[in-house]
């Protein structure tokens, strides 16, 4: 079976940690690529509602191998309490992994986070504070320290007093403490004590498992929309959220990656600042956001922030479909337009010119536009219920047709409530 990437097609917050729970069914392993602690998947099953924050969504399918890969940054301590919290539950966790290569979140880099987006004053970026942007630009300062630098005592005493300085000198710019070198050996230990089992290489895993054509799930965090590079720049997060660094984070070559699932909300959400063309304030905007069952509800994972909400944006999702190659869509959420007269589905950006773009511009000039809407008939039947392609009402499936069309990629999975069983498969794919 191919290795299978599934991203984020929008701004995160997708529905991804469900379409994974559901596909990891039959998948030997399942591995975060990057991110850290910043975003959250919900997953919902027998053993209770779990937000997930580092430990990838295969963790309930029993046999399933769950691996926290290199391109990630790993807060050790959020790691135990999640852990600590699955097991509670009767989850078993013994095969979950962390790549040597993963660098590490230290309080120091909350602390960073929180006193950075402070000084940002009224502009603020929107970040969850959990030190993920200063953990990644550690990283690429060279002063970061990896999850397998806790195995080796030595190295790591010599790394952290080679990075002390430089750790201290950023935080006493900010007017923070900066830490003691000792509270941060002493920290390491006891992450060493808890962890170092479950550190380990993980290319041999990773290369034995596609020589044997294991079934391999990669899952990705956040959205293209916040991705580094071509996301809504500043406004975006510290790593990258495509498919091209799905291969890196994972460790893989890239072409060992033959579906690229595109994880596809049926309307928009975003959390967090930046623009958002198609939002909708006010009362349309808390019937998005609290449609479906309360576990759904548009509330962020991590930070219990409300989500901004707004209609479907095509022009977004070509982006995303462009940039990522999606060979496949899952589109969540359908449940929640239940009900609309109409469903206004943006397919162009204007200018203040009068001009119209039908892709994602650069910050500056998307902060300009406002949307061109194509508005398609709603419908009035619930989709909660439907099992299948044929279940779902004619104006339901003529939406996710032209869902497909927009990012010339097939739906394969609608998703119509938080659920295990409300993921309906499209049987033949081809709806284009
Ligand atoms: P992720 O980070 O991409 O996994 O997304 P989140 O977990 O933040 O958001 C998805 C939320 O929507 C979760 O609370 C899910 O339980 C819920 N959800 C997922 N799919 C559906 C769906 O089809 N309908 C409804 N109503 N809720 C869903």
């Amino acid at each position: 079976m191919p290795v299978i990437a599934v991203v984020g097609a929008l701004w995160g917050d997708e529905g991804k940690g469900h379409i994974v729970d559901y596909l990891s069914r039959d998948a030997e392993i399942v591995m975060r690529v990057q991110g850290g602690d910043n975003a959250g998947h919900t997953v919902v099953n027998e053993y209770g509602t779990f937000r997930l924050h580092l430990v990838p969504s295969g963790v309930f399918h029993p046999g399933t191998t769950c691996i926290i890969g290199a391109g990630t940054v790993v807060n050790p301590d959020t790691l135990l309490q999640e852990l600590t919290e699955l097991e509670a539950a009767g989850v078993d966790t013994s095969r979950v992994w962390i790549s040597d290569r993963a660098h590490v979140v230290f309080p120091y880099h909350r602390q960073r986070d929180e006193l950075e987006e402070r000084g940002r004053g009224d502009r603020p970026l929107g970040t969850t504070r959990r030190g993920i942007g200063p953990a990644y630009s550690d990283k690429a300062a060279r002063i970061g320290l990896r999850m397998g630098d806790l195995l080796h005592r030595d190295w790591l005493h010599r790394r952290l007093q080679q990075a002390y300085a430089a750790i201290s000198a950023r935080m006493i710019a900010l007017n923070g403490e900066p830490p003691s070198l000792e509270e941060l050996i002493a920290r390491c230990e006891t992450w060493r004590e808890r962890l170092r089992d479950r550190i380990i290489d993980t290319i041999p895993v990773l290369q034995d498992a596609i020589r044997r054509d294991a079934r391999i799930l990669l899952e990705g965090q956040l959205g293209a929309m916040r991705d580094l590079d071509w996301g809504i720049y500043p406004y975006v997060t510290s790593s990258s959220t495509l498919v091209g660094y799905a291969a890196v984070g994972a460790g893989i070559p890239p072409q060992a990656i033959r579906e690229v699932i595109g994880v596809v909300k049926a309307f928009a959400t975003a959390v967090g600042e930046g623009p958002l063309v198609t939002e909708v304030h006010g009362e349309l905007a808390e019937r998005l956001r609290r449609g479906g069952p309360p576990e759904g509800w548009e509330f962020g994972a991590t930070t219990g922030r409300p989500r901004r909400c707004g209609w479907p944006d095509g022009v977004a999702l070509r982006h995303a479909a462009w940039l990522n190659g999606f060979t496949a869509l899952a589109v969540t959420k359908l449940d929640v337009l239940d009900g609309l007269e109409e469903i206004p589905l943006c397919v162009g950006y204007r200018l203040p010119s009068g001009e119209i773009l039908t892709h994602v511009p650069d910050t500056p000039v998307l902060e300009q536009v406002t949307p061109v809407y194509e508005r398609l008939p709603g419908w009035s039947g619930p989709t909660s219920t439907a099992r299948r392609w044929q279940d779902l009402p004619e104006a339901a499936r003529g939406y996710l047709r032209r869902l497909s069309e927009l990012a010339g990629a097939p739906v394969r999975y609608v998703s119509v409530g938080p659920a295990r069983d409300q993921i309906l498969m499209v049987e033949d794919g081809a709806l284009l």
